[in-house]
């Protein structure tokens, strides 16, 4: 028998005498009891808040980072444990791959994101410098520090195991402590990924904490610095959203909801070409996957009015293809869905949708597999047809979370555009064309009304990763009906748990606060120079002031005929004087850079072990032969990168005899540890 525990405190706690039954989705027999535990919802928050919160805002963000990699090392030598257990959610081993590896393949991205685009620190850096002074003694930075409260995730049944990594793993990255409340229908598969979490032994005490069942007066005690991230229905995130203590404190509150997500099949994509067959592909395949039950489903399909006939005839036949069956069974296609109160549910809805369209293929009787018991939740596809779909309400209105889907006909593009936002907010459209002015023109038309726009063809088909993937990189999340939120989008997704400050002050303030030097901050002298010094050696701010060198007429003419170069503002006085940026014949840009290097590379060998690359170039002013130039070089930032060398970024500045800048950029480059 499934008793999912709850883990509050540090302290696993068994289901009450209030738990919830849990049936089998396919034998219809309790498999299971889950909720109901006594929990101290208070003691909850004080154990985030004084343990979770503390220990991790300790580490900084590329710490939090590696945590992360390590756990999503230890969940996927452990991830049998939780492929065993999902079958009893009704889905197929196919549909667990999307949860579970889906789920583990999102902590290895966040990761290493946090490592690429975080600093290695306590603070985030949101955009770069502002100028807010002429000399340059004022300036501006918007940073983001962690929230000091607690993030309560509360997730839909669907994904038990991906809706809650998706969400943990940004949330640890910004250094907030977690409790996670899965639906209780499916929070046995929560839990034990919970479990092999806490187990590892890489979580500090009080970053995770865990609630099977309701979350009893939780929320009524949140404040200003907490986070409340809700997946599920609509119906269930407004009675969340407006409760007013929540309101009043002011506390974060996103919510992924429903959505009535649209495809439409490009007016290029007739019968016969790749785009058709493609839309076909990815449409039975969302009806399909996890039984219908993806936030991100196709739940409307809008095809050119001449093509509706095709488009349903070739539907039908992959369809029929469809074998419904034992999750647990390796041939099934379609599980079950989760629960027969979700089964009759679905069902409700496909009976709204069956008022405004007609049943092209499936019917709500059509009779179950063999192994199904009384009570089962399986449920044959079911594809409707609205022909008038300007005159239809419930068919963008009713999210019926199962393998139902309606085909609409449209008759140009701007009446496909405006069937889609007639959903009134989607977290993903996808249009199948191979026309990238079509793509264009919708993209105008739609994207104020979808969190994402998918489009694929015959170039993307092979890499594309479907219409109904979040994906880590990018966001998830849509406007209206879907929620009004976003999750996920990289570090985008990271910020919902901070708190982003602008910061002003002098050059020396931001630098400290920052830990980067920042132009027209304090230099310092090192003993050596700073190429002969070891990662640890070199110090932030640390600059070199290197000699000057003359540039000449027969350095130009050199590097010209040497590089292949020759444009003419280096090579013909007349032309370049006539040109609007240069005096006359001037120096390659690129002969500035290689004359700069020169200036300040130490040549023998050393701890600088290469030069990685360059940022934010940008020449100022020309140098025309007879000037001179130098460079002045200043440690910007230090990150380690493995376990024998970090990245030194150096902030490079040319001046010329009249101690003019004539180019700057950021310079990265490898240095050991040690010698
Ligand atoms: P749901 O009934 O709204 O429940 C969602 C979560 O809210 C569950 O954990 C549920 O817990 C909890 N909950 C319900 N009432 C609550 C209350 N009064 N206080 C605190 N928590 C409460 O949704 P679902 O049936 O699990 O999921 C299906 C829906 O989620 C679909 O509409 C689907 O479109 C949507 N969804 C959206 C996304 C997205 O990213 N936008 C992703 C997946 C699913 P219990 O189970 O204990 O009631």
């Amino acid at each position: 028998m499934l008793e999912p525990h709850s883990h509050a405190a540090g302290k696993w706690i068994a289901p009450g005498r209030e738990a919830r039954v849990l049936a089998s989705p396919v034998t219809g027999r309790k498999i299971g009891r889950a909720g109901g535990g006594a929990l101290d919802f208070q003691a909850m928050i004080d154990w985030a808040t004084t343990r979770g919160g503390p220990a991790l805002r300790e580490m900084n963000f590329h710490q939090r980072a590696k945590m992360l990699k390590a756990l999503a090392q230890y969940l996927d030598a452990r991830k049998e444990e939780l492929y065993a257990l999902n079958p009893l959610t009704g889905a197929t081993r196919k549909d667990g791959w999307i949860d579970i590896d889906g789920g583990i393949g999102t902590l290895f991205v966040f990761a290493s994101k946090g490592r690429r685009e975080m600093p290695e620190g306590h603070v985030h850096l949101d955009g770069g410098i502002e100028q807010l002074s002429r000399k340059g003694s004022f300036l501006g930075q918007h940073v983001a520090v962690p929230l000091r409260g607690v993030a309560v995730h509360i997730n839909a049944f669907n994904f038990p195991v991906w809706g809650m990594l998706e969400k943990l793993a940004p949330a640890l990255l910004a250094g907030m402590p977690v409790i996670v409340k899965p639906a209780t229908q499916t929070s046995f598969m929560t839990e034990a990924a919970v479990r092999i979490m806490l187990e590892s032994g890489l979580l500090p005490e009080g970053v995770l904490q865990l609630i099977v069942g309701g979350t009893g007066d939780l929320l009524d005690r949140l404040g200003a610095q907490d986070v409340v991230s809700f997946t599920g229905s609509a119906r269930t995130a407004l009675a969340l959203r407006s409760q007013p203590g929540l309101i009043e404190r002011g506390t974060r509150f996103i919510a992924e909801q429903d959505s009535l997500n649209a495809s439409i099949l490009g007016p290029d994509a007739a019968p016969g070409t790749p785009e058709f067959d493609l839309f076909i592909k990815e449409a039975v395949s969302e009806m399909t996957t996890k039984a219908g039950q993806k936030c991100t489903a196709i739940r409307r399909m809008i095809v050119p009015a001449a093509l509706l006939d095709p488009a349903i005839e070739s539907l039908r036949a992959r369809l029929e293809r469809i074998e419904i069956g034992d999750p647990a069974e390796v041939g099934t296609h379609m599980g079950a869905l989760v629960s027969a109160a979700q089964r009759a549910d679905v069902l409700a809805r496909a009976g709204r949708i069956a008022d405004e369209a007609r049943c092209v293929f499936g019917a709500p009787d059509a009779a179950p597999p063999d192994c199904a018991g009384a009570g089962h939740a399986f449920l044959s596809p079911m594809l409707f047809c609205c022909d008038d779909p300007d005159a239809a309400r419930a068919v963008h209105e009713t999210e019926a979370f199962g393998p139902v889907s309606t085909l609409m006909p449209y008759r140009d593009l701007a009446h496909a555009a405006d069937i889609a936002n007639r959903g009134q907010g989607s977290l993903v459209a996808s249009v199948i064309t191979a026309d990238p002015a079509v793509a264009r023109d919708l993209t105008l038309e739609m994207a104020h009304w979808h969190g994402r726009l998918y489009f694929n063809n015959r170039d993307s088909a092979d890499e594309a990763t479907g219409h109904g993937s979040p994906l880590p990189h990018m966001t998830h999340g849509g406007p209206g009906r879907a929620g009004g939120s976003e999750e996920m989008g990289g570090v985008r997704g990271v910020l919902h748990y901070m708190q982003r400050t602008a910061v002003q002050g002098s050059p020396d303030i931001l630098a400290a606060i920052t830990g980067q030097w920042v132009k027209g901050a304090a230099e310092k002298k090192g003993s050596a120079h700073p190429f002969r010094r070891t990662f640890g050696e070199i110090e932030v701010g640390e600059a070199l002031h290197t000699k000057s060198r003359a540039v000449t007429m027969k350095d130009i003419e050199h590097f010209a005929t040497f590089t292949g170069d020759t444009f003419y503002a280096h090579m013909n006085e007349e032309a370049a004087a006539a040109n609007p940026f240069f005096p006359g014949r001037v120096a390659h840009g690129y002969l500035l850079l290689s004359f700069a290097a020169g200036l300040f590379v130490q040549p023998d060998p050393g701890p600088v072990l290469a030069n990685t690359g360059l940022n934010s170039l940008s020449f100022q002013k020309p140098v025309s032969p007879g000037d001179s130039i130098r460079v002045r070089l200043v440690c910007k930032r230090k990150t380690r990168r493995t376990d024998e060398y970090g990245e030194v970024a150096w902030d490079v500045t040319l001046y010329n005899q009249r101690h003019e800048q004539v180019a700057e950029y950021e310079l990265l480059t490898m240095v050991a540890y040690s010698r």
